[in-house]
């Protein structure tokens, strides 16, 4: 199993060298799409992925650091099936989206694009609640709301955290949190990796909060101020506190687990 980090900024304003949240997992030559911030199938692309080995596209909550770049993802893929000619079968992707009155709203601007946007393969689109969101055979991923973002008149959550699991391995990726105790039913007796926003906490409350659990990796991502400010400063705390198992992801960083 690969990590390939496309974007690990927080919802900043545009940085020459970080843009926002995005990962890749790439398991048995597919790869399944957390969150989808500004240029993510650029930096993607652009760093030797093929976008059509797309499987899933994953988003976490509808704020523009994590779904500003789909639109653009849905474009890229159909560009390279057309640049593709002799591609046996491309078999569309499957986007989860929290927020499904989103899905409206993409699929009407990608309409106004080229050729009406027609495809001649799927885009299917679903909603996220919780639970086994799917479980292909090879990678499972399980859904779990947290308190980031809640519909207001219903209290229907509209953010996520995802469980994934595949080749006996665990990852928890966070998304974005109201709090890191949103977390405790995701990592649950542990995981193999954790991939935790520091957008909205600090390394510190970080730390706290990952010390006595069994985390045997922590990645920080969707990075906030204190990162992106000092990183030489952060890049010296996570050493101190994490001794070698806290790594602060830099856009294009692939890690195997
Ligand atoms: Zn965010």
């Amino acid at each position: 199993m690969k990590l390939h980090f496309l974007g690990t900024c927080a919802g900043t304003e545009p940085m020459l060298d970080r843009k926002h949240a995005s990962v890749a997992v790439e398991c048995d030559k597919k790869l399944y799409w957390f969150d989808a911030g500004e240029g993510c199938s650029y930096t993607g692309h652009n760093m030797g992925l093929d976008l059509l080995d797309v499987k899933n596209i994953i988003i976490s909550h509808t704020h523009m650091d994590h779904i500003g770049g789909l639109g653009n993802l849905l474009w890229n893929i159909r560009k390279l099936t057309q640049m593709r000619s002799e591609l046996p079968h491309f078999d569309g992707v499957d986007v989860f989206i929290p927020n499904e009155d989103s899905k409206d709203g993409l699929l009407k601007l990608l309409s106004h694009t080229e050729e009406n946007f027609c495809c001649d393969y799927e885009n299917r689109f679903y909603g996220v609640q919780d639970g086994v969101l799917l479980d292909d055979g090879k990678v499972k991923v399980t859904a779990y709301h947290n308190t980031h973002l809640v519909r207001w008149e219903t209290d229907k959550p509209l953010s996520y955290s995802y469980r994934i699991e595949a080749e006996g391995k665990s990852v928890v990726y966070s998304g974005d949190v109201g709090l890191y105790t949103d977390l405790d039913p995701v990592i649950g007796d542990g995981c193999d990796a954790l991939l935790i926003e520091t957008g909205h906490f600090g390394i510190d409350i970080a730390y706290d909060y990952i010390k006595d659990k069994n985390v045997k990796r922590v990645f920080f991502t969707h990075n906030g101020r204190e990162i992106i400010n000092d990183r030489e400063g952060s890049l010296a705390k996570v050493a101190r506190l994490f001794e070698g198992r806290g790594t602060i992801c830099e856009d294009t960083l692939t890690v195997e687990l």
